[in-house]
């Protein structure tokens, strides 16, 4: 089996695969509000077939552990459940870690099925605990449906269920002690995450707060222990003294961790991306490839794993980033 290692002697373990770009929320911090600046939100998807394939490519024949779906959100994929199915197979002849990034609303009528299928980890996004202001970051008066999500996922057994919240500075950097609370008893880590700025979105330094002043935030009122990180990840983890609720801090702005980076990306139309911030012009057209009868699962291994020698030792300074083209979340996966 090939090993998917770069320029930089990083070996790429990770897939984090977008399998629509369809949303039921529309979230101030990544869909765009103009329409113009979506990106090729309007292309033809990979099929589950397609998607199937690539996959196993992945995990067969380059090196890939872990997979991680999203989108757009994932789970208002038509028949998203086959899919699982279909992945199921595929896990039981060359097993690796399947993760999920969901906004939870459709979960909690879905999550026995992808206990079932074997779903691993799930991380759920949830950026407020208030009713109306979820409201305001989402357009979706859905919140109910969100922490009910949240319970099954616990009830169910995921431990921990990670929730993922973006903090902006003046629009919910006021909860973040209530996050603390409301994992603290639970199997519940919170994930504060940086406010990554995309073209697309309503990004400015006004509203951007460092991992280091939510941190400070945190422990006006709360004990923090290191949990030791493993190399490639991404997230800063802590025990919070006395609780069995865990803090992460995700510094992709402010501590980035490219040196460290495993991962990989396939856009929901099918582009692999070889870092989250880079050009949609450098994107590899995967999908060309898998719809061409002539071209065999290694001449595509082969494609994927000579694209990876054009991965930079770093992602773009964030004034390149603001005035980069047509990237958004919806579009990328994120
Ligand atoms: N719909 C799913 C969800 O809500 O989790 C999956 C897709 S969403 C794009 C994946 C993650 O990206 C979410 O946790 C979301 O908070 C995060 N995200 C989107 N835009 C972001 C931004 N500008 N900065 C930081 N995180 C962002």
């Amino acid at each position: 089996m090939k090993k998917l290692i770069d320029r930089f002697g990083r070996v790429h373990t990770y897939l984090r695969i977008s399998i629509t770009d369809k949303c039921n929320l529309n979230c101030i911090y990544c869909n765009p509000a103009d329409s113009a600046l979506r990106g090729d939100l309007s292309g033809s998807i990979l099929s589950y077939e397609e998607l199937s394939r690539l996959l196993k490519i992945f995990v067969a024949d380059l090196g890939i552990t872990k997979i991680r779906l999203t989108g757009g959100e994932p789970l208002v994929r038509k028949n998203v459940e086959n899919f699982f199915r279909m992945l199921k197979e595929i896990k039981d002849k060359h097993p690796f870690e399947l993760g999920l990034t969901t906004n939870g609303i459709l979960l909690k009528d879905k999550i026995d099925l992808l206990k079932n299928s074997r779903l691993d980890r799930i991380n759920i996004s949830l950026d407020t605990l208030r009713k109306e202001r979820f409201i305001a970051i989402t357009g979706a008066d859905n919140i109910d449906a969100v922490i009910k999500g949240i319970n099954k996922a616990e009830e169910i057994g995921y431990n921990p269920v990670k929730i993922n919240a973006v903090i902006m500075k003046g629009i919910n950097d006021d909860e973040i002690h209530s996050f603390i609370e409301f994992v603290k008893d639970r199997n519940l880590n919170i994930r504060f995450i940086e406010y990554m700025p995309f073209t697309s979105n309503s990004w400015n330094e006004k509203v951007y707060i460092s991992y280091k002043e939510i941190k400070n935030i945190v422990e006006e009122n709360y004990s923090l222990v290191e949990i030791k990180n493993g190399k490639h990840n991404v997230a800063k983890n802590f025990r919070i003294e006395g609780h069995s609720g865990t803090v992460s801090f995700i510094s992709s702005i402010s501590d980035h961790f490219c040196d460290g980076c495993n991962r990989l990306r396939v856009t929901a139309s099918g582009n692999l991306k070889l870092c989250l911030f880079s050009s949609s012009n450098s994107e590899i057209k995967l999908k060309d490839y898998l719809r061409d009868d002539k071209i065999t699962d290694d001449e595509i291994a082969e494609l994927i794993s000579s694209s990876l020698q054009q991965k930079e030792l770093k992602h773009p300074e964030l004034d390149e980033l603001l005035t980069m083209d047509k990237n958004n979340m919806l579009r990328i996966g994120g």
